[in-house]
Order: structure tokens, then sequence, then C-alpha cells
């Protein structure tokens, strides 16, 4: 098998519009069972929903694998879409015969000549009789296809331990599908088999990363924004749609809170601790977004924090910080290199949007010295004694505008988000 690396988590493709048929391989979820069953039937709905712009692709399913005819479909557009469904392992490009010697050998042939391996390649065929009246046995057919190719390409050496090139061929009652490519897959766990949490998106480089890495270990993200009309712009709430649907290409669909926050962010100002404003302002989101956790029924939150980043990423702050909440706080590149998340950003795609240069609401009030060290004590007692905190915590809630993203922006027709009671769609 040739293998191709995941160059681009998305979009990507490469050449193999020769196939016929995508071959999809679930990913190790080591589970039997029951489990095995649901995890499977997850992927294939979110396999659903990434073809439904394909109208003319369609699906099969059997123990372990997802085919996807193609019928006129492009393949590289397709695969490049799939291989980011969570639980996928590998996508192989199929070309398909008719369950003939002659047709087995014609089509082999011509998948050779498209690939047209470099002058001294190995090669072997390796093929499986999964219909087992089909005359000829697996290992005569090995010879009796090999043979032929080799034939037509001198230049090719067989190579049974491990050869560049693998042609492998199943031989089933209906068809056969011939295949030696591998494209791989994100692999993880499919989307949502892990319950649902709720992400705090800003408009950074992490908290996108934060978000797909939680996606990809089977969690369910709805994402929860905080802006400071007017001093954070249109531009600002628009680069965070935007990053949201980044996110929505790896789910389908995403929900998307949008919190106002001037109000609580401006209590803060002129209490003479301006140090303490950042720690004061995160704890303040993640006690919104607890509420709307539990309102949506998500059972953790998660942040793009990363330790040591900047001062509110202290360990003293992030013990202080992490308290306002009693839910799990996920920090999924806690561990991580800034390089390496950034890295990771380019995969995902979340890169070139994060890195526009719109403010966030908390770069606005920004103190001189944010403290590394804050006391848990005197923030206990500040939030204590703010007049009216809780009623303005419980107003942002209240006037938190919930939109749809969808990867498709407003070409997509409705239908493809079924739209739910309350919740306004938007197609930005
Ligand atoms: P990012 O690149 O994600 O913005 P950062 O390194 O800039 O991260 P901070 O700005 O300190 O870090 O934010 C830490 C985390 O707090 C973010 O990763 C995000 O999860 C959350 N956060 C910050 N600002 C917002 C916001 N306006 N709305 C929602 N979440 C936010
Ligand atoms: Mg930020």
């Amino acid at each position: 098998m040739r293998t191709h690396e995941p160059d681009a988590v998305a979009g990507r493709g490469t050449s193999i519009e020769y196939a016929d048929m995508l071959l999809l391989r679930f990913g190790e979820f080591t589970l039997k069972g029951k489990n095995r069953a649901r995890f499977e039937k997850t992927v294939l709905r979110h396999v659903k929903e990434m073809i439904k712009p394909y109208p003319r692709a369609v699906l099969g399913k059997e123990f372990g694998r997802i085919y996807v005819q193609l019928n006129g479909e492009p393949a590289a557009e397709l695969a490049g879409a799939l291989k980011n469904v969570f639980g996928i392992a590998s996508i192989s490009p199929v070309k398909v015969s008719q369950s003939t010697l002659e047709d087995i050998i014609s089509v082999s042939r011509r998948l050779l000549e498209i690939l047209s391996p470099a002058e001294g390649s190995t090669f072997k065929v390796n093929v499986r009789r999964v219909w087992k009246e089909f005359p000829h046995g697996s290992i005569e057919m090995n010879k009796l296809v090999s043979t032929p190719l080799l034939q037509g390409y001198p230049g090719l050496t067989v190579d049974m331990r491990s050869p560049q090139l693998e042609l492998k061929i199943e031989i089933r009652h209906d068809h056969t599908y011939i295949f030696c490519e591998n494209i791989a897959g994100v692999g993880g766990f499919p989307l949502g088999t892990n319950g649902k949490a709720m992400l705090l998106l800003s408009g950074g480089i992490d908290s996108p990363v934060a978000g797909w890495s939680s996606m990809r270990r089977g969690l369910e993200v709805e994402c929860v924004h905080f802006y400071s009309y007017p001093y954070t712009s249109e531009l600002a709430r628009q680069k965070v749609v935007d990053l949201a649907r980044v996110l929505s290409r790896y789910a389908g669909v995403i929900k998307l809170h949008l919190v106002p926050f001037t109000e609580v962010q401006t209590s803060f100002t002129g209490l003479g601790q301006d140090n303490l404003m950042i720690t004061l302002m995160r704890r303040a989101m993640l006690k919104i977004a607890a509420r709307l956790a539990e309102r949506e029924g998500a059972l953790a939150l998660v942040t793009g924090e990363s330790l040591g980043q900047v001062a509110s990423q202290t360990l003293p702050s992030m013990n202080v910080i992490g308290r306002a909440t009693q839910l799990p706080l996920l920090r999924p590149l806690v561990m991580m290199d800034k390089s390496d998340i950034v890295e990771l950003s380019k995969k995902i795609g979340s890169y070139e949007l994060s890195i526009l240069p719109y403010e966030d609401c908390c770069t606005l009030f920004v103190p001189k010295s944010p403290t590394t060290n804050p006391n848990l004590r005197i923030v206990d007692k500040i939030e204590a004694t703010l007049p009216g905190y809780e009623d303005l915590l419980a107003a942002a809630v209240d006037r938190t505008e919930t939109v749809q993203i969808t990867p498709y922006g407003g070409e997509k027709p409705a239908d493809l988000v079924p739209a739910e009671a309350g919740i306004k769609e938007e197609w930005f």
C-alpha cells in the first residue's frame, strides 16, 4: 500500500480521480459488542452528513468498513472531507471490476497504468477471495494476475515482504474491489460518543485547536464566545463565527452561543484591582459558560489554556480561575508547546483566521501588570461584594444569542440543519 500523509487534515485531495468507490476503515475503538455498533453507527451518521453535498454518492456499510460509491462525484474532494470524520482510520480509493478473471486483470492493468510506478519499483498482488465460489483460489489468483501485469511492466520486480506497491484485490460475489492506496484519516473517537462539552472559543489560535482536539476524543462541542460590543467590532464577532465554521467542518453543524459581556466586564473597572481584572473576567466567563452548559446538558468546559503561556495561565492563576466552576475543566493544550499548537491549527484550517488582527474582549481591558499569582480570598471577596453581580451574570446568560453554524455558510439549503425550537438559524 502507498500511504499518503494527512498533509492537511482538511481539504486537499490527491490525484485519485480514477476511483469508482472509497473504502473507509474504522479506527481501533478497542470496543466490542454494543458499544462498537453504536460507535460505528455514529461514524456512519457523520459520514452521511458529510456526503450530503454530493447527491450521487451512495453509502454502504459492512462490519469494520463503510463504502462510498462515487457515481461520478469527485473522489479527491470527498476523500478530503471524509478523512476528517473522527473514527475513520484510513481511506482507500477503489476501482471496481466484474468478478471475472479477465475483467480483474484488465482493471488491474488500467490502475497500474494510472499509478505508473517508477522503473525498479517493487510490487505484490494480494488477492482475497471473499466469494468462495470464484473458480480460482487466492494463491493461484496472485499468480494469474501478477504474471500479465509484470509482462506489461518489465521495470517492476516482485517483493512479497515489503513491496512499495501492493495491489489488493477483494473478490466478492457482485463485484471485485481493486485498490492500492491508503489515505490516513484523523482517527480518534466518533463524534459525540464521549458526551458533550462547552468550548470557550475566543478569536485566538489556541481555543479552536482545543475544540478540535476535544472533538477528536469523541466529545460533542458547543461553542461559547464572549463579546464586548461596542468595544469589540462586528468583524471580531464574524471572525469567531468563521472559526466556529471551521470546526463545523468536523462536526457537520455546531452551536455557537454569543454572550454579551460588556456589562460584566465594565463592572470590574474602578474597583482599584486592575491587576486582578483578567482573573475576574476569566472566572466570570467560566461561571456563565457553566450555566449555559447546564442548560444544554454539557458536562464539562473546554478552554485553550496552555501552562505558562500568559499571566492568566500560570499554575496559581489556573488554580484561582478554575475554582469558579464545579464542572470538569478540560484543557487539551495544557502541556503543549505553542509551536505545536500553531502547527495543528494550520492543519485544522483555523490558523489563517486566528491571526486576523481583530480585538478580543479581554485585550481591551488588559491591565499593565496582570497578576500571575492571584489571591483566591481577595477574588472571592470582590465577587461577593460587587453590587448586583449575580444579576449581571444571569442577564448575560438570558441575553445570549444562539446560532447554528454549518460548513457551507449561506450556499446550502436550510434542510441540512434541522431547525430546533428556539434556535435561530443564521447563514453568515
Ligand atoms: P486563544 O488563542 O484561544 O485566544 P490565548 O492564549 O490568547 O488563547 P487567553 O486569551 O488568555 O489565551 O484565553 C485563554 C482561554 O480563555 C482561551 O483559550 C479561551 O478558551 C478562553 N477565552 C478567552 N477569551 C475568550 C472569549 N472572548 N470568549 C470565549 N472564550 C474566551
Ligand atoms: Mg485569546
